[in-house]
């Protein structure tokens, strides 16, 4: 069977970079220790290749569709909402009275890890069934929660996050779903929502949908939107269920992820579909805040798997691939010596250590922004907020970075295959048009990159940057003690406060009250940030890898510990360098983008 991802890469992030082992000395996660966290990684991975894998290129070529009124998936959905009911999975992270495990997040992700490199179309199914689940423990009354939440731990009923409208995608207030009261405390829900994921299929006996939706005199925009259990199937008075006028009306048909079902949903069309409040009136978008933020790691982190396994992929085809001849010295090729495998020449080299520079970087960077979500919910209550604005800050770029560099360390992978990676012998291709829709799912890269600049660099007068700061000025202290990564350190650090320069210089445009021009350039800003954050975690990995070296507590080969070293260096001398270029267009005068007046600039 091919490679797909890497164990000991996963091992070496949780425990020796991040130390997962040590959040067991929490009350909360006190039932677990090394030894059940790499049992349960490796039966996950066992369950990857048995079955997620094998189903990885058939759930493609066998896509979602809809037909006479269902929609039909691949059976490996079934197995994956078995599987997951059976072991836990779903409700893994939830507390005990909830149903739940108490499973650390940064376990439960590295799990997902290793699903989603086998499989990048399975996971969300699961996941999105978790994080609706998570909402309704979160916010909605016990009544609710007793009656829906049991069914959808153990994998029987599923969860959707509903959304989208055709005329609202990235502005949500403009929705227009109404809920009106019913005099039993219930609403009848109408309208139509677009691009459910995971909307509708044959093996779940039931669909939850959280829905949002104005309730009649709502206010305007955002601060009218309330938040509502609508089920595909309701009880009735004896307990049996009936339907709830909710009606799948098609699945799209779409250029990756393809077993991955995304519905159109109309509620309400026999005016007689019942939804139940969640939480206050009005508050709505808050509480769906806390689904979208864990769906936006979600969303990196399938983006950071996606662009493993392909990484794997390419490394295997370079090593077998025999084309060309090493230049020798002076410059001559010997044609009468063998052919060389194209690992072997330097450009072919390049593109994989961008892949892997790219896709180990994001992955520990999501590793990182989960740790700071245990830490803030069950670590010293004297720093939760510290890590809770660290996640806040961290989670548009956990997103975004995996998303966009991701497609670009795929594309690399597919150049490394010549041909061949335009054929569907191999499956780079599918990678590719897989992975371009994340940085579109949960908020565009546009949207996430104005919620950096705009929102969270200002919150708190910019408390989490300055944590931030703090953050990766432990690294460089740590590197900077050690002669071989100094270099880094020192390079890393001109960086950040090169940062602050930029930082300080956009500020004035927000203070004058020039927002739009505040804003203009927000994703070349994500660019730049993130950039930035993928070297301080490369800096941390050198780190922990040089410890091992020097301290010869060592867990893989010496070989191991150097390629990290090595990848740093290469992302240092080949992708830090680009912020330079980002700096220079971010503190340009010109404003090239704004609209003067009209739109003769694209006569
Ligand atoms: C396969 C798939 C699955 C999905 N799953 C779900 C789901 O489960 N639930 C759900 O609710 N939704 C889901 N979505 C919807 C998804 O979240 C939206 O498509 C996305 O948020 C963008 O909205 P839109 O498509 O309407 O694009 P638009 O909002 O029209 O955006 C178009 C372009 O304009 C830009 N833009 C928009 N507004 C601004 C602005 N103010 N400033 C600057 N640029 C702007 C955007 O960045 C983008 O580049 C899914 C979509 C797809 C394709």
């Amino acid at each position: 069977m091919a490679t797909y991802m890497d164990m000991d890469t996963l091992k070496f992030l949780l425990y020796e970079v991040f130390e997962a082992d040590k959040l067991t000395e929490l009350e909360r996660f006190a039932d677990y220790d090394k030894a059940s966290m790499d049992l349960m990684l490796d039966a996950v991975k066992t369950s990857s290749d048995k079955v997620f894998f094998p189903a990885f290129k058939e759930m493609d070529e066998q896509a979602a569709h809809y037909k006479d009124g269902k929609v039909i998936v691949h059976p490996v959905v079934g197995e994956m909402m078995k599987l997951a009911g059976e072991n836990g999975w779903i409700g893994a992270t939830f507390s005990y009275d909830d149903g739940g495990m108490q499973l650390p997040h940064i376990i439960f992700n590295a799990a997902s890890h290793i699903i989603e490199c086998a499989n990048n179309s399975i996971t969300g199914y699961m996941g999105l069934t978790g994080g609706a689940a998570n909402l309704i423990v979160s916010f909605a009354s016990q009544e609710l929660k007793d009656k829906i939440v049991p069914h959808m731990i153990a994998g029987k009923w599923a969860g959707t996050m509903c959304l989208t409208e055709p005329q609202a995608g990235s502005s949500l207030s403009d929705i227009t779903t109404s809920a009106t009261r019913n005099e039993d405390g219930t609403f009848n829900i109408k309208g139509q929502k677009i691009f459910i994921s995971g909307g509708d299929h044959e093996y779940c006996e039931n669909f939850v949908h959280l829905v949002i939706a104005r309730i009649e005199g709502a206010p305007p925009g955002t601060k009218g939107i309330s938040l509502f259990v609508v089920p595909k199937m309701r009880e009735d008075a004896s307990g049996k269920l009936e339907s709830n006028d909710v009606i799948t009306a098609g699945d799209f048909q779409k250029m990756g992820q393809r077993g991955y079902c995304t519905t159109h949903l109309s509620f309400g069309e026999k005016e007689d579909c019942k939804a139940w409040l969640v939480g206050d009136e009005n508050m709505g978008l808050r509480y769906m805040f806390k689904m979208m933020n864990s769906a936006r790691i979600d969303v990196g982190l399938t983006a950071a798997s996606t662009a493993t396994a392909a990484y794997y992929a390419s490394l295997q085809y370079a090593k077998e691939r025999p084309q060309g001849r090493r230049i020798l010295k002076g410059g001559a090729k010997n044609v009468s010596d063998q052919q060389t495998f194209i690992i072997n020449h330097p450009d072919v080299r390049r593109m994989l250590m961008l892949q892997k520079s790219v896709v180990e970087g994001s992955l520990s960077l999501l590793l990182e922004a989960t740790r700071y979500a245990d830490l803030s919910e069950a670590g010293d209550e004297s720093k939760r907020e510290y890590y809770h604005d660290l996640l806040e800050l961290l989670t548009p770029i956990a997103k975004t970075y995996p998303s966009e560099m991701g497609r670009i360390s795929i594309s690399n992978g597919l150049q490394i295959l010549g041909g061949y990676g335009f054929c569907t012998d191999f499956p780079l291709e599918q990678y590719y048009r897989d992975i371009r829709i994340m940085a579109l799912y949960e908020g565009t890269t546009g949207i996430q990159s104005m919620d950096l600049l705009g929102r969270k660099l200002m919150m708190k007068n910019g408390a989490a940057m300055q944590h931030l700061m703090k953050e990766v000025g432990f690294t460089i202290k740590e590197a900077m003690e050690n002669e071989d990564l100094k270099p880094y350190a020192e390079q890393l650090s001109a960086k950040m406060q090169e940062a602050q320069e930029v930082i300080m210089h956009l500020l004035q445009f927000a203070m004058k009250g020039e927002h739009e021009r505040f804003i203009s350039d927000a994703t070349m800003f994500m660019e730049y940030l993130s950039t930035m954050v993928i070297a301080w975690q490369w800096l941390k990995m050198a780190n922990a890898a040089k410890m091992a070296l020097l301290t010869g507590n060592q867990e893989y080969d010496t070989d191991f510990y150097q390629s990290k070293i090595h990848t740093m260096r290469f992302y240092f001398k080949y992708e830090l360098p680009k912020t330079l270029g980002l700096k220079e267009t971010l503190i340009h005068p010109e404003t090239l983008t704004l609209v003067e007046s009209d739109n003769s600039v694209f006569a």
